[in-house]
């Protein structure tokens, strides 16, 4: 009876994960999507504690588990309530690289019970006792794991600027080489003498942790979101392993979800970016090669004062707003809201143009102007927003620099090369609002700025948003 329950809990469990998968992909249904997922979980770990039992026998272990959903609890919630929202992506690796490690950790928890199991029978292989399906699944789970765990370990770093990117000569054939080895310390760890098998699981452990490491060391610049997506799927692949091993539908499910999702993303930011995942992963594109692209002289740009910017605004028919990540730094987001209704209230016409990567994780600009109850509608994304720019009289950049760099167009040799970018020099007038002369994230410099059309308008978003509301109303 009580089994029959468990079951349908984690088919509730399943059903919620694919439901709220579902609801987010669009921003108004987004929170109440992502509320059921994490009902559904929780439903799932409720009855995994008090129903589950193997020999007759329930989990137990009540006081660890509880300790560590209390210890766990807490501190997630303090990092999510404190978290700013330009440090969310940061916080999205550091969660990401928990759910690898805890997938490695279910991995040496069951290596370890076989370990026990035949360890003192001397000079046998674990293969002649473990079926190789059950190995793969435990060995599959702590590698993808501790690759996952790693990996975003080192993006947390660097999106939070504490690691710089790193690469040196050769490292793709380092990278190939330890690969090669955690694949042989894990067919060594199954087909060598069992009393060895465990100091060789920790060694291909430990080989996985190094290789996550080396390879998202030297991924720089502008391809954080593909590897910050590709991470994501890892982790879900390794939680799917953990599903395979339990038997556990509902672990299952979330794990592959998680994984087609990231795997998905990952295309979609290839595409995007418009490269290849080979050349993600071995490009080292926007990273060293960025310092390369070197400074240049581009002449000089010219500025524009808050009442120019106030008149050409409100007398124009149509205006598009490009939010980037300094409009996330600034929170100017509320700002920029209410400046779109004024400018309506006027009778003009405002969008917002939605490059893929700006901010600093998929979907980082939606997430932010949803915030402050923007209309979804009136997002466009890249491909519908360059098709309108030659119809538009004013193209507010707010903070964004990579994404509207024609760089990606015009120069072979610059690291973004190749990349889609919103074509804001097609409108009649590009007003780009940041704090300086100083380059975006992927480190180089902006031929925008210097373009005959584009006027600069220098200082904090926020600050010089809520300056221009005061200068329009004035008008
Ligand atoms: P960029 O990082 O290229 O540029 C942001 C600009 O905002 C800076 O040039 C900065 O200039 C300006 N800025 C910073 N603070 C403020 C402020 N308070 N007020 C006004 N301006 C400010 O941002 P984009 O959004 O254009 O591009 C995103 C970049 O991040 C891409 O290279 C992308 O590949 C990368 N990336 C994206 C991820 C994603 O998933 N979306 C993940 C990781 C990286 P100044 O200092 O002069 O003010």
């Amino acid at each position: 009876m009580e089994l029959s329950i468990l079951t349908l809990c984690y088919l509730v469990g399943s059903v919620t994960f694919i439901i709220g998968l579902k609801m987010l992909s669009n921003p108004a249904t987004a929170r109440n999507g992502n509320l059921l997922a994490a009902a559904g979980m929780a439903i799932a770990i409720v009855g995994t504690i008090f129903l589950y039992e193997e020999d007759g026998k329930k989990l137990g272990n009540y006081a660890w588990i509880f300790g560590g959903i209390l210890v766990g609890g807490v501190i997630g919630t303090l990092a999510a309530k404190k978290v700013k929202m330009t440090a969310m992506p940061e916080m999205v690796s550091m969660f990401n690289g928990m759910g690898g490690a805890c997938a490695a950790l279910i991995s040496a928890v069951e290596f370890d019970h076989l370990y026990k199991s035949y360890k003192t029978i001397d000079s046998a292989w674990l293969a002649d006792f473990v079926p190789a399906g059950m190995y793969l699944t435990i060995i599959a789970g702590a590698i993808i794991g501790s690759v996952s765990f790693a990996g975003s370990m080192i993006a947390w770093g660097k999106l939070s600027g504490k690691i710089k990117d790193f690469s040196f000569r050769g490292q793709h054939i380092v990278n190939l080489l330890v690969l090669l080895l955690v694949l042989a310390a894990a067919v060594f760890t199954y087909q060598y003498n069992v009393g060895l098998a465990l100091i060789l699981f920790y060694t291909t452990v430990g080989l996985a942790l190094v290789y996550g490491v080396l390879f998202v060391m030297p991924i720089g610049g502008a391809d954080m979101p593909v590897v910050i997506s590709l991470l994501n799927s890892f982790t879900g692949v390794a939680a799917a392993c953990g599903g395979f091993l339990y038997n556990n539908k509902v672990m299952l499910t979330g794990g592959i979800l998680v994984g087609a999702a990231g795997t998905l993303l990952t295309i979609l930011m290839c595409k995007a970016m418009n490269r290849s995942l080979k050349n993600v992963l071995i490009g080292s594109f926007g990273g060293s090669s960025a310092a390369a692209a070197g400074k240049k002289d581009q002449g000089a740009y010219k500025e524009i004062t808050l009442s120019d910017t106030a008149v050409v605004m409100s007398y124009a028919n149509k205006v598009f707003i490009v939010p980037g990540y300094g409009l996330a730094v600034a929170q100017a987001q509320h700002a920029c809201h209410e400046l779109e209704k004024l400018l309506e209230s006027k009778g003009v016409e405002v969008k917002y143009a939605i490059h893929p990567v700006a901010g600093r994780m998929p979907g980082h600009m939606n997430v932010l102007l949803a915030e402050a109850d923007v209309s979804y509608d009136k997002l466009l994304e890249m491909e519908q927003a360059n098709d309108e720019f030659s119809t538009t009289d004013v193209v507010l950049v707010l903070g964004a620099n990579d994404v509207v760099n024609p760089a990606a167009k015009t120069d072979p040799a610059s690291p973004i090369y190749g990349m889609p970018i919103l074509d804001v020099e097609l409108s009649k007038n590009v007003i780009v609002n940041k704090r300086s002369m100083k380059p975006g994230y992927a480190g180089i410099e902006n031929d925008l700025f210097f373009q005959p059309k584009t006027s600069m308008l220098f200082g904090d978003a926020k600050k010089v948003l809520q300056d221009l509301i005061g200068e329009i109303k004035n008008l």
